[in-house]
């Protein structure tokens, strides 16, 4: 099997010769140029050359596509700051008042920076070696994280705590939930074989489980629901603890749910089994800070959890938990990938 037929196989809970494994390193990736990484973030074609860069190094299966996680923000308006040693930071939102709602214009993907230059990366990386690696052109934000910026984190919190204008909470992440669209269909008009979101801020780590039920939950499944009446792929991230919000978050239905180590990984597995393909969950500060035994272990452990109760490796892509730390260790990448090879081969 090559990488893509590895990956559609746990995709579809099929029995692949092994696991496959993804990395979510723009940053490491981009750092390898040995530029600032800003100029890579701005720039498709040097963000698609650090890709391109570190699949070769790696060899990884599934390459994890993107420039942050404020670009749809970006977009859409929000002020953004890049920097020379990490991800750019949204830091002025747009909607001073729920109210401004009505004024916000839906834009083109193929023509707002920075989505055309991520969009141009996916397209040139697809060119290079689409037809080898399995591509996730990630569309984040999605649908809350989005809203959560354009109205600014605090803001929205209070309007969602104080429950006083649910109608245009409602209008504001109906228009998130567009936007998120039309960037993540884009990222496979580009060729990307699949997309994703990343809904981290609607984890109980920030919002409490029933406000996700009530606020996130259906706007995600929506967007979701889009993609798979279509028969494409998408991959919904949701960082820190989710346990509690577990039910939910794998009901919104994506084929590909991103956790990180801090969701029990057994009761995870219980819950994906046969729904959704499990990908992680590997620290990224073990990641950045540990030894190549360390993550070799920490890998050897998460593949031993996802096994139980199965006759043979699926429904996982081992990987980071969440995006890479800029300053990731190589040999530490390595053992994360090595580690696929030895402890995931299916006889
Ligand atoms: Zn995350």
């Amino acid at each position: 099997m090559n990488s893509i037929e590895r990956t559609l196989a746990v995709i579809e809970h099929r029995k692949p010769d092994r696991l496959p494994v993804d990395l979510h390193n723009f940053q490491p990736a981009a750092a390898m140029l040995g530029l600032p990484l800003q100029k890579v973030f701005k720039d498709g074609d040097l963000l698609a050359e650090s890709q391109l860069a570190a699949w070769r190094e790696f060899g990884h299966d599934v390459l994890i596509l993107e420039s942050g996680t404020s670009s749809s923000a970006e977009a859409c308006g929000v002020e953004v700051i890049y920097r020379d040693d990490a991800a750019p930071v949204a830091t002025k939102p747009v909607l001073e008042r729920l109210e401004d709602v009505d004024k916000l214009e839906l834009r083109d993907p193929w023509t707002t920076f920075p989505w055309s230059e991520i969009l141009k990366a996916t397209q040139i990386v697809v060119r290079e070696i689409g037809n080898k690696a399995f591509i996730i052109g990630r569309g984040d934000q999605g649908p809350f994280s989005l809203a959560l910026m354009l109205r600014g984190y605090e803001n929205f919190m209070i309007d969602i705590a104080m429950d006083k204008k649910p109608d245009l909470i409602d209008q504001l992440l109906d228009y998130c939930c567009k936007t998120a669209t039309r960037f993540a269909m884009a990222q496979l008009e580009a060729g990307a074989h699949a997309t994703s979101i990343g809904e981290s801020p609607s984890g109980p780590d920030v919002l409490s489980p029933r406000h996700y039920h009530k606020w996130a939950f259906p706007h995600q499944k929506r967007m979701i629901d889009a993609f798979k009446a279509q028969g494409k792929l998408i991959a919904h991230h949701i960082c820190g603890n989710t346990v509690p919000i577990l039910e939910d978050f794998i009901a919104t239905g994506a084929q590909i749910t991103e956790i990180d180590h801090k969701t029990d990984l057994a009761k995870a597995a219980v819950a994906a089994q046969g729904k959704t393909t499990i990908l992680g969950p590997i620290d990224t500060h073990l990641l950045a800070f540990g030894t190549p035994a360390e993550v070799d272990t920490a890998c050897r452990e998460a593949i031993a959890i996802m096994r139980a109760g199965k006759d043979f490796h699926t429904g996982f892509i081992l990987g980071p938990g969440c995006a890479l730390d800029a300053n990731t260790p190589p040999d530490n990448i390595r053992a994360l990938v090595e580690a696929a090879k030895k402890y995931g081969m299916n006889s």
